[in-house]
């Protein structure tokens, strides 16, 4: 009854974690209430001019957020300059309630609806705000005796400085709260983002000293200009995306050509699904002939991560995507962030299988995101296609038709690798060759598809009972083999003796065909009509087994082959049949 460690922990785990969410979101709303009521007072207080102030700040605030412009993979943002101008024409409370203002616009746009991740980006950026405000007053005061512009350029290169490091350590505690990772700034890429955040921090003092001078004019000179630029950067930027999409691609499609192993095509897709598109998991599914499903899939990210099953995802996704003419469906987990993709895998115009996508932390796919995968995905489902025809036709090759069993192409690879493997491991191995008696009479009395039936019973009961054990299959005509890995003779011998029973049990009916042909429908136009008189008869068969192991003399398994039919003929053949006779006892 008592439940798993595992289950008891993760019930705990789950009980924590919501202890902490109301924690976050209390605290969120606790700060929040007060904060937005002493901001109102603070705003009563400013004139008209200055709402409009306000209100285009703002405007660029989310502006230059929406638009970041990446210079060697660094976003630069004009955040901290704005943030800058806003804090010294206004103060910290507009600077603040412009900045909450911003990430609740910013992530209402990125579609991420969940309160936790509200109330830890706006109780994160409060903080940076709260401390880098802290800091500019501190250094204000100790620079009262020198000149005021250089008192104030001091401060403000404190305020930047404090706003960039308050920001960097604050992310660490964000991320483990959102993610349950600490994760880990890569130092180059934080030199990086210091320097340019550095590199733009005059803007901030150069906005305020402009609106100083020139009033609301000044959203003129910077407005215009900005959304140029943004749109200019931000086809720049989808073009060098792209470029990068397609560079990573040329790489990853190297990477799945040419193999005909579907597990391993499978496994080499999802690699490449992980460099194109950076996912944390990706799921390949395709449906087998059999009607089961072949699963491949990569993970990135801790299974503690990861709500709800992949099995109940993919079947929804599969009833969708087959009653549906879109082949891409981009799905958003709500609760959780995650973005996801999932697109129907088609050879031609069969859906084989699904592709399911997620990532986790990384912003949503991007529209080249989108069309690479559609590309991707027909170009894997001909692939998908042609292995799975491939592997359909090898099948084929190797089964016999009448009986399902492997045929004589499937029992000479199977033996030279299993004589390989025993002969190397020094694991038993043994032979039986099977023939059936007298079978020519009863094709003869009863019929060829009569035969037929026989065949297929024989080899049916063959197969039950040699089950697992080993393989049984058909050598030729009414001959058959069976292979048993890892059984001596005692054991080979026990599996014979229990096969020719089970035959020796089977009962057929035939009708037994005897031709009378009369001439008594002479006047008709059919000259010769053969009768065939019906009646049933009870048919038995039975027979003849010789088996032969593997003995470390033997070099060959041609040798065993041998052996195994030396003993059928001479010892259970010639000795009057329906019996089973081993090669070493053979006189
Ligand atoms: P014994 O082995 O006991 O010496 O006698 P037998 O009659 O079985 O020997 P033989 O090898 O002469 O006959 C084999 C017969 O099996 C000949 C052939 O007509 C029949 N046979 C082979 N393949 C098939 C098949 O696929 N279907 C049917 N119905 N008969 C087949
Ligand atoms: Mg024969
Ligand atoms: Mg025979």
């Amino acid at each position: 009854m008592g439940r798993s460690l595992k289950e008891i922990l993760r019930q705990k785990d789950r009980n924590y974690e919501r202890l902490i969410n109301i924690f976050l979101i209390t605290l969120w709303m606790g700060i929040l209430i007060p904060f937005s009521w002493k901001a109102a007072f603070y705003l009563e207080s400013l004139s008209h001019k200055d709402f409009w102030a306000i209100f285009l700040l703002q405007l660029l605030f989310v502006l230059t957020s929406a638009f970041p412009m990446k210079f060697k993979g660094t976003t630069v943002t004009l955040d901290s300059p704005l943030s800058l101008a806003a804090f010294l024409m206004y103060g910290f409370w507009v600077e603040a309630m412009l900045m909450q203002l911003s990430i609740l616009i910013l992530l209402l746009a990125q579609g991420v609806l969940t309160i936790k991740r509200y109330a830890v980006n706006m109780l994160l950026f409060l903080s940076v705000s709260y401390l880098s405000a802290f800091m500019f007053d501190t250094v204000y005061a100790w620079t009262q005796a020198w000149p005021d512009s250089f008192a104030l350029f001091i401060s403000s290169l404190f305020y930047v400085a404090a706003r960039f490091l308050s920001n960097e350590v604050l992310l660490y505690p964000g991320r483990y709260l959102l993610y349950r990772t600490w994760g880990k700034t890569d130092p180059q890429e934080m030199a990086w983002h210091a320097l340019t955040t550095f590199a733009v921090a005059p803007f901030g003092l150069l906005f305020f000293k402009l609106y100083e001078d020139v009033g609301l004019f000044f959203f003129l000179y910077v407005l215009i200009p900005f959304v140029l630029l943004a749109v200019l950067l931000r086809l720049y930027y989808q073009l060098s995306d792209l470029k990068k999409l397609l560079s990573v691609w040329e790489k990853a499609v190297r990477i799945w050509g040419g193999t005909l192993d579907l597990e391993l095509l499978l496994e080499r897709m999802n690699a490449s699904l992980q460099m194109i598109f950076g996912a944390d998991r990706s799921h390949i599914r395709i449906a087998m002939d059999d009607g089961t499903y072949l699963e491949k899939e990569f993970k990135n990210v801790t299974p503690t991560r990861w709500v709800g099953s992949t099995e109940a995802m993919f079947d929804h996704l599969w009833s969708e995507l087959a009653h549906s003419k879109r082949r891409l469906k981009t799905i958003r987990w709500l609760g959780v962030w995650f973005q996801g993709m999932a697109i129907g895998l088609y050879d031609r115009d069969r859906l084989i299988g699904v592709i399911l996508l997620i990532r986790q932390s990384s912003p949503r796919f991007t529209r080249a995101e989108r069309v690479l995968l559609k590309v991707l995905a027909d170009q894997f489902g001909l692939a998908i296609g042609q292995v799975l025809a491939y592997q359909t036709m090898r099948l084929r090759l190797l089964t016999d038709e009448l009986t399902g069993l492997g045929n004589y192409r499937a029992f000479d690879q199977r033996l030279r690798e299993w004589f390989e493997l025993a002969k190397g491991e020094g694991r038993a191995l043994s032979l039986l060759m099977i023939d059936l008696d007298h079978f020519k009479q009863i094709n003869d009395t009863y019929g060829h598809p009569f035969g037929d039936t026989v065949l297929q019973q024989v080899a049916r009961t063959m197969q039950r009972v040699v089950g697992s054990e080993g393989e049984v299959f058909r050598y030729g005509g009414e001959e058959f083999a069976v292979l048993l890995l890892d059984k001596d003779s005692r054991q080979a011998r026990v599996i014979a003796e229990t096969i020719c029973h089970s035959v020796n049990q089977l009962v057929f009916y035939a009708q037994s065909l005897h031709d009378t042909h009369s001439d008594k429908n002479s006047g008709n136009d059919r000259a010769y009509v053969s009768q065939i008189e019906k009646e049933m008869v009870r048919v038995k068969t039975s027979l003849s087994i010789g088996f032969a192991s593997l003995n470390q003399a033997q070099d060959t398994p041609e040798e065993l082959v041998r052996h195994a039919d030396r003993a059928m003929y001479a010892g259970a053949k010639q000795k009057g049949r329906n019996r089973v006779a081993y090669y070493e006892e053979l006189e």
